[in-house]
């Protein structure tokens, strides 16, 4: 490609989301710039994805090393954007960038906001899932789960919280607690193979049979459902500890029930009925309410942004341009929109769950990032290139410089990939050896460089 046409742009999120961008801007010759809060790239695929999930794990982590060895693409970890962080989001528009893609993810959390939710016991999906991958910040907090876990959803996030309880914690109890039937359950088959060795049948088995008249009365046939559901539990992953798993179904907590230390001692639920919604079925509450007792519970119920960031917000969402362009993919979907003036923050790109909030799986955020990199193309087609990384990398690292951060780059990463694989066989729950703290990582990487 020729210098006219080259563009330098910013991408904020190192994700499967934000690779992808890159990946592709990068491919077509531009100058890309990524920045991350955390010190590592990979987001959800490096401290989301299940840690036994080496395959998938290790392939991701592999793609993404062969990208930051472009020579037109720079990364700088431990850069958190926001306010009052390592750079706010007018910092990033200011560097002198074509166009700046945010592609941070989903990292508000989604509180379903019952009484109580804010005892001790009672825990986000993310923030267990952070702690069992070993993020910086969550690793060594201790998550106290007790006896019996109540985990709130039934898609794939519950799964690998229950795979982590049984798994590892060897809890001695797991409940899924479902909205709706075992028909609107959400998971993979193939992901509840990781628990189905620790399943309660003749509970669940019980627990269809207590809410077969609901169930019936919306159309659907409870044996045909209990058949389906149990069918799935085969090829079932060897069992390594005496949990036990089951569900509770047209369940809806209105209240965490707390002892005098303010800690859970159960939920207080109510009873749903299914109603017919068009194709579907909505939950709607009986009034009757019921005590289930737990030791702690688990809300993995979604997330939603950080609406701290700085981007336009309403809602749960960063707000895009609500005027259709009619491409394909339609750029409005991905401009960032400000609803206060009408007007779209220009040049400014949302992609993967910075788009749309806990919304499928790797692959979907990667084809959102090569959507969103189209979309950016077509911008800067329109705009007069602009290929001076130089310019915008010297200005980045001053304003870092001036607010004493300490961002990571590609030789630190490596120096850190070294010092951790030299820690092998020191491996913890996760089989592999990871840094607990930012501060150890900067410190080995700074010694390396002096
Ligand atoms: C518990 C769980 C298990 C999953 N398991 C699987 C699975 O087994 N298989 C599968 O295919 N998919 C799985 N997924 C889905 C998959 O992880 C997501 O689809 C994907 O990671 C979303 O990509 P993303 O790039 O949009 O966001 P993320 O992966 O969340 O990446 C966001 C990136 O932005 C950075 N960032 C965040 N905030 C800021 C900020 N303020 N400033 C700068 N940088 C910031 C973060 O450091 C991170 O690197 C799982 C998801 C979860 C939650």
């Amino acid at each position: 490609m020729s210098e006219k046409t080259t563009h330098v742009i910013v991408v904020a999120g190192a994700g499967p989301a934000g690779m992808a961008v890159a990946g592709s801007l990068a491919k077509s010759g531009h100058e890309v710039i990524i920045l991350n809060r955390d010190v590592k790239f990979g987001g959800l695929a490096e401290y989301g994805i299940f840690p036994s999930k080496l395959k998938l794990r290790g392939g991701l982590r592999k793609q993404y090393w062969e990208l930051l060895e472009q020579p037109n693409v720079h990364y700088l970890g431990n850069v958190s954007i926001g306010k009052g962080k390592d750079l706010s989001v007018e910092d990033v528009r200011g560097l002198g960038a074509s166009a700046v893609v945010f592609s941070i993810g989903a990292q508000g959390t989604k509180a379903i906001g019952v009484e109580g939710d804010t005892a001790q016991g009672v825990f986000h999906a993310k923030d267990v899932v952070y702690h069992f991958n070993r993020l910086p910040g969550f690793g060594d907090r201790p998550f106290d789960m007790g006896k019996h876990v109540a985990v709130i959803g039934a898609g794939d996030v519950m799964v690998d919280i229950a795979h982590w309880l049984t798994r590892y914690k060897k809890v001695e109890r797991v409940t899924a607690i479902v909205r709706r039937g075992p028909a609107e359950r959400k998971y993979n088959p193939k992901e509840i193979r990781a628990v189905c060795a620790n399943m309660d049948i003749e509970g669940i088995t019980k627990e269809v049979e207590r809410i077969k008249d609901r169930l019936a009365a919306v159309g659907q046939k409870p044996d045909e459902i209990l058949k389906g559901l149990l069918g799935e539990f085969t090829k079932c992953e060897p069992k390594v500890s005496d949990t036990k798993m089951g569900f509770k179904f047209l369940a809806s907590p209105k209240r965490i029930l707390v002892d005098g230390n303010n800690r859970v001692r159960g939920l207080e639920m109510e009873d749903n009925k299914l109603e017919p919604k068009g194709e579907d079925t909505a939950a709607v509450g009986l009034k009757q309410l019921y005590e289930f007792p737990c030791d702690s519970v688990v809300f993995a119920v979604g997330d939603k942004v950080d609406e701290t960031v700085g981007l336009p917000y309403k809602s749960g969402v960063f707000v895009t341009n609500p005027t259709k362009t009619g491409h394909d993919p339609d750029d409005a979907l991905f401009q960032a929109y400000d609803e206060s003036t009408g007007e779209i923050l220009d040049g400014v790109f949302l992609a993967g769950w910075a788009r749309k909030a806990s919304e499928g799986l790797v692959g979907v955020a990667k084809r959102d990032g090569d959507w969103c990199a189209e979309v950016v193309s077509r911008y800067l087609a329109s705009k007069a290139a602009n290929s001076k990384p130089k310019a915008v990398l010297e200005k980045l690292h001053a304003i870092l410089r001036e607010r004493r951060s300490h961002p990571v780059d590609i030789k630190g990463l490596r120096a850190l990939e070294a010092a951790e694989k030299a820690h092998h066989g020191k491996t913890d729950c996760i089989g592999e050896f990871k840094f607990a703290t930012n501060q150890e990582m900067i410190r080995l990487i700074e010694q390396g460089k002096g």
